[in-house]
């Protein structure tokens, strides 16, 4: 029991994230469990927000965001998606999408009211739903796909349901909800009259034939999503935190009510250069895509190689694979003891779990690391004792 620490939050302790980056730092380790890229986002948003710096938007910027970013963010999501949104209203610049995900939570859910979220779950998801005092029911996704199971998700459903915390592409899995397991999601939440906050920051990290697809953009959606992005991952600027919140004047008035008692307002000058970001040509994006694509297939093959069973992912920049097949199978006592075999990190799964038992042999290694990086990890964990050589 952590002594001062009110009874909502018992439990939570450090994020796995700064548990393992911290190790990796102290044992320099390659870092394969945070995931944040190693190389720079593109030159002109990198000037755009030095530029916004020695251009004097260092003060407060408006409670909603400044109206250039509002305004990108409108152009984009109807440019990628057909879907509408107005700027003044409809927008609502945040502190990354972790603080739009508590506000959301903060803002929407009652005491008691439960709130039905894919398992495995993002770390921040179980303590804003804790914050809120809210109720998390699980879906549970499995593998080899992690494919949705509806009927899990129908039976989740009791007359304490608020809202479905949807997030697509799926961290740690790597899953891409389809358009038909979108529709039933979107059946379900007409049905029982939910909401649905939806977690769409890997939007542009789809490979092969998977498509990102709104659940806002489906019929009798828009006006039931909160739907949430950030720059982070598009932008390989994890650390800038801009994000944004996009729904009915409604939603988006609920959420802020919540949000400007957190931060307020942050990110005054990055907010101008991802306004910038937000307008780079389609060439940009089909180019990272690319990018990716081709670093997941490199780790793929190298932990298969291994003797891993590796479930390839369709989005993010996350490998789950099942650590069974290498002849262990506790992930957390696997993760920590990696980066002493063989200077590696990875994150275990069974963090994001209520099913223990789902969770326990799977780990995730992130591929957003320059070739030789990946490269070089591969090879040390061949030194492990339980690699195949
Ligand atoms: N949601 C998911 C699924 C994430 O993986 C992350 C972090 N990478 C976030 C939200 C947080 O995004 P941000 O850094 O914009 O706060
Ligand atoms: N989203 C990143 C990941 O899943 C980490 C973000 C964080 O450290 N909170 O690796």
């Amino acid at each position: 029991m952590a002594r001062g620490l009110n009874s909502r939050l018992q439990g939570l302790g450090t994020t796995i994230f700064a548990e393992m980056s911290a190790l990796a730092t102290r044992l320099g380790a390659i870092n394969l469990g945070q995931g944040f890229p190693d190389t720079d986002g593109p030159a002109e948003v990198l000037e755009g927000a030095v530029a916004a710096i020695r251009g004097g938007h260092n003060q407060y910027p408006p409670g909603p965001g400044i109206p250039e970013l509002r305004a990108a963010v409108t152009e984009h999501r109807r440019h990628w998606y057909d879907l509408d949104y107005d700027p003044d209203s409809e927008i609502l610049v945040t502190a990354g999408a972790t603080e739009a995900i508590a506000a959301a939570l903060l803002a929407l859910v009652e005491p008691g009211d439960e709130v039905i979220a894919l398992e495995p779950y993002y770390d921040s998801y179980v303590a804003c739903i804790a914050m809120a005092q809210g109720v998390r029911v699980p879906v549970t996704l499995r593998p080899p796909d992690f494919a949705l199971d509806v009927d899990a998700l129908r039976r989740a459903v009791t007359p304490r349901s608020r809202l479905i915390l949807l997030n697509s592409p799926h961290n740690p899995t790597g899953a891409v909800l389809s358009r038909s397991e979108l529709e039933a999601v979107a059946q379900v939440a007409r049905e029982h009259d939910l909401l649905v906050v939806t977690d769409e920051v890997y939007e542009h990290l789809t490979y092969d034939a998977a498509e990102h697809v709104p659940i806002a953009s489906l019929p009798g959606m828009r006006e039931r999503t909160v739907s949430i992005s950030s720059a982070g991952k598009t932008f390989s600027v994890t650390g800038w935190k801009i994000g944004w919140v996009m729904g009915t004047p409604e939603l988006v008035t609920a959420v802020r009510t919540a949000k400007q008692f957190l931060t307020y307002v942050s990110g005054g000058p990055f907010q101008h250069a991802i306004a910038t970001a937000l307008r780079l040509p389609d060439s940009y994006f089909a180019a990272l895509r690319t990018d990716l694509q081709k670093k997941r297939d490199l780790l793929a093959e190298g932990l298969a190689g291994l003797g891993f069973e590796v479930y390839p992912p369709s989005g993010t920049y996350f490998i789950t694979v099942d650590i069974r097949s290498v002849g262990a199978d506790d992930g957390m006592a696997f993760c920590r003891e990696l980066p002493h075999q063989c200077g590696v990190v990875a994150i275990p799964h069974i963090v994001f779990y209520d099913d223990e038992e789902a969770g326990r042999p799977l780990v995730r290694f992130t591929f957003c690391k320059r070739d030789e990086v990946l490269t070089e990890a591969i090879g040390r964990l061949r030194t492990a004792p339980w690699a195949r050589r």
